[in-house]
């Protein structure tokens, strides 16, 4: 086993000054480790380096001593800050080789496109001796694929648009001979509780959690995760598959209701899918949510079968114009009461002609609460063709959190009420 590659050592290394500022994000370890997992291998390392050459040969050192497997990106430009090639070819006590086909192909995309090819690209046709030449069909830095002494060494360009096809199409299938595991995965995710609520919950699956099967619980305000892993070993497949589907159903029917999905969907597909299933239609008037509500409902591609539109009734006059709330009601409850909430829902419903409603209307902070009404405080209404529901909820964190946790509550509340129709045969 241990000269499998799962249980070798496997870095990953960004070179580029520019990710060392506040200005860029360096993403393309997300895409590689989510890569590696296809696989069934982890990352242990990942580095960050500037582009200074000396920092960059120590990077690629320390690298080497670690890892049996160190993947590059970025730094293979034609500006002379690019300097991963020769600092990689130093290291190694490797030369630099001129490569002429590497050059002609890079004339003819700047020909292709009536260009000239300028004198500092020459630098982008420069191998390190021994080195397998990855095509890049998106721009003019090729990739380089190195093994010596039983490691191996990629340098691929940075740029994510050049970046993944080439881990995608090139690296991959080269990396996959050296053994890949097949690995159960499944997120199971949940609303309505809190963290400790979820883990007092589960607490008697950790009593059954067979050897290598790994459970992480990922917290978000509103929304939790559980993501089960396991390796499959080779011998009895089955034997494996069988034990990690238990501890699954088991977590599913000790939270019950909390789970809206078993295999990581977003709330907002899983009520989606319940709509189109039943055939339902729904609208909503958003006041503090902002459109954030209609936005995650319409991120789902097919909305457009059930979501009929949505309104933001921000202001007060907003609310009275466009829903007809009538201004005594807002003067004597507040815009953020049980009561207007209800009614924004209600009339949203009338006037879209949905099948059901939703609206919010709260205090997202981080001014503008008061005593007996503070920060967090909202309220969401649903209306359906037998009645209506308000839920009052008092949300903790940033103004962002509290409007994303108005709208899981809103689309919780929706998918609560689509099961309980589903089960007693109802009609909206
Ligand atoms: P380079 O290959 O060093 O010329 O990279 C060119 C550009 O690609 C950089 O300026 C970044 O905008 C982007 N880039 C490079 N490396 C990364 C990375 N690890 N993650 C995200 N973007 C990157
Ligand atoms: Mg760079």
């Amino acid at each position: 086993m241990k000269n499998r590659p799962e249980s070798r050592t496997i870095e990953f290394m960004a070179v580029g000054s520019e990710l060392l500022t506040p200005y860029f994000l360096e993403t393309n370890s997300l895409y590689i480790a989510e890569k590696l997992q296809e696989l069934g291998w982890q990352l242990s390392y990942k580095t960050v380096v500037s582009d200074r050459l000396e920092e960059l040969k120590q990077a690629i050192k320390i690298a080497r001593k670690r890892s049996w497997l160190i993947l590059v990106c970025g730094g293979l430009g034609p500006t002379d800050d690019d300097r991963t090639r020769r600092a990689t070819a130093e290291v190694l006590g490797r030369k630099l080789v001129f490569n002429r086909a590497i050059l002609d192909g890079i004339r003819k995309r700047f020909e292709s496109r009536g260009l000239r090819l300028p004198a500092s690209n020459r630098r982008q046709a420069y191998v390190i001796e021994g080195a397998e030449v990855l095509e890049n069909p998106n721009g003019t830095a090729p990739g380089l694929w190195l093994e010596d002494k039983n490691r191996v060494l990629v340098l691929l360009p940075g740029p994510p648009s050049e970046f993944k096809p080439m881990v995608e199409n090139l690296v991959l299938p080269r990396l996959e001979k050296f053994g890949r595991v097949r690995v159960l995965r499944s997120v199971i995710r949940i609303t309505g509780a809190g963290e400790s609520m979820v883990e007092d919950l589960i607490k008697p699956v950790y009593k059954v959690l067979p050897p290598g099967l790994q459970l992480i619980t990922l917290a978000s305000p509103a929304d939790i995760q559980i993501r089960l892993e396991m390796a499959i070993r080779c011998r009895r497949p089955e034997i494996d598959e069988k034990s990690f589907n238990r501890v699954k159903a088991k977590i599913i029917r000790l939270l019950g209701n909390l789970v809206y999905s078993s295999e990581g969907q977003p709330l907002e597909s899983v009520v989606g899918e319940k709509l189109r299933a039943g055939g339902w239609t729904l609208a909503c008037a958003e006041s503090c949510s902002g459109g954030l509500l209609a936005n995650r409902i319409t991120n789902i591609p097919g909305s457009s079968d059930y979501f009929l539109e949505g309104i933001v009734t921000y202001s007060n006059r907003s609310k009275t114009r466009e829903l007809g709330i009538p201004e005594r009601l807002i003067k004597d409850k507040g815009a953020v009461s049980e009561q207007v909430a209800r009614l924004m829902a209600e009339r949203m419903r009338a006037r879209s002609g949905a099948d059901f409603a939703l609206s919010t209307t709260g205090i997202a902070g981080p001014g503008g609460g008061s005593p007996d009404k503070p920060v967090g405080l909202v309220y969401v209404g649903l209306a359906f063709a037998s009645g209506s529901a308000v839920t009052r909820n008092l949300f903790r964190g940033s103004r962002e959190q509290v409007k994303f946790q108005t709208t899981q509550k809103a689309l919780d509340m929706l998918r609560l009420k689509l099961m309980e129709i589903k089960k007693e045969g109802l009609p909206a």
